[in-house]
Formats: structure tokens, C-alpha cells, sequence
């Protein structure tokens, strides 16, 4: 490559500029409807719950990782993935430095709510009844992972 179409390709916004992260805790409403389907963004964006036993990712049993459906971080590993019966998705623990909670004390409960560390998107709760060796239950939407395979 030329040292006049580098420079071109740079001025264009090329390589260098396309892998410019994305500043995922600052995106609008209206770019985030524009990335997720509305069901997704009613889970994600609007602190959401699905319909239980709806997810297809109940049933995915290959090894891979479990992604977050808005920013795409890996969130959890199929190693951890088990069921709980409940008909959501279910691990007992997390991706390292993946996810993030808060105090939930909606709905008269007290919870503790489990969101993307990336995107801030909520995924689902966290309960203390799960199995070793953690003991935890991440209670998560289908709607907010995306699994990707092993290859
Ligand atoms: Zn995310």
C-alpha cells in the first residue's frame, strides 16, 4: 500500500477508525432501538422479564459462551450453565469482571439485579439457592445473551 492511499484510507475513516470502541454506556434510546428487536430492548433497556420456558437458550446444551445481547461481552460460560427448573437460563456464575449488580426492591421484593458490566444492560437477577460451588442462581432473560458456539 502507498504512503498517499494509507493516509487517504486514514483520512476516510478506515481501519484505524472503525475499530474505535463504542462508547456503549452512552448510547441514546433511539440507537439503542435501532441495534436490539423490541422485545429485546424491553428486556435490556427497560429492566424487562420474558415469559418463562420461551428461550430456546433453554435447550442449548453445546459448549460456548453465553454474550451479552446488546454489547456482545461474553457474560457466561456453558461450563456454568445448568437447570434450575425455572425456565430461564440458569449458571451459577459469571464470566470474570462480566457482570455487575444492584439492590432490586421493585415488585415488593427484595432482589438483587445482575446487568452487563459493558452496556449497562439488565439481564436478569441473582439468587442465593443455587447449586456448588457457588450456591448462586443467575436467573437470566434468553433475550438478553446470544450464544456463540466453540468452534
Ligand atoms: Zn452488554
Amino acid at each position: 500500500m502507498t504512503a498517499r492511499r494509507s493516509l487517504l484510507l486514514a483520512l476516510l475513516g478506515g481501519p484505524a477508525w472503525a475499530a474505535a470502541p463504542v462508547d456503549w454506556q452512552g448510547l441514546t434510546e433511539a440507537q439503542w432501538r435501532a441495534r436490539l428487536t423490541p422485545a429485546q430492548f424491553q428486556i435490556l433497556r427497560e429492566q424487562g422479564t420474558e415469559y418463562p420456558f420461551t428461550s430456546p437458550l433453554l435447550g442449548e446444551h453445546r459448549q460456548g459462551v453465553f454474550g451479552c445481547a446488546g454489547c456482545g461481552l461474553g457474560l457466561f460460560s456453558s461450563a456454568t450453565k445448568y437447570d434450575s427448573g425455572t425456565g430461564w437460563p440458569s449458571f451459577y456464575a459469571p464470566l470474570p469482571d462480566a457482570v455487575a449488580t444492584r439492590p432490586d426492591d421493585s415488585l415488593g421484593m427484595t432482589r438483587t439485579e445482575v446487568h452487563c458490566r459493558r452496556c449497562l444492560g439488565h439481564l436478569g437477577h441473582v439468587f442465593p439457592d443455587g447449586p456448588p460451588p457457588t450456591g448462586l442462581r443467575y436467573c437470566i432473560n434468553g433475550l438478553a445473551l446470544v450464544f456463540t458456539p466453540s468452534k
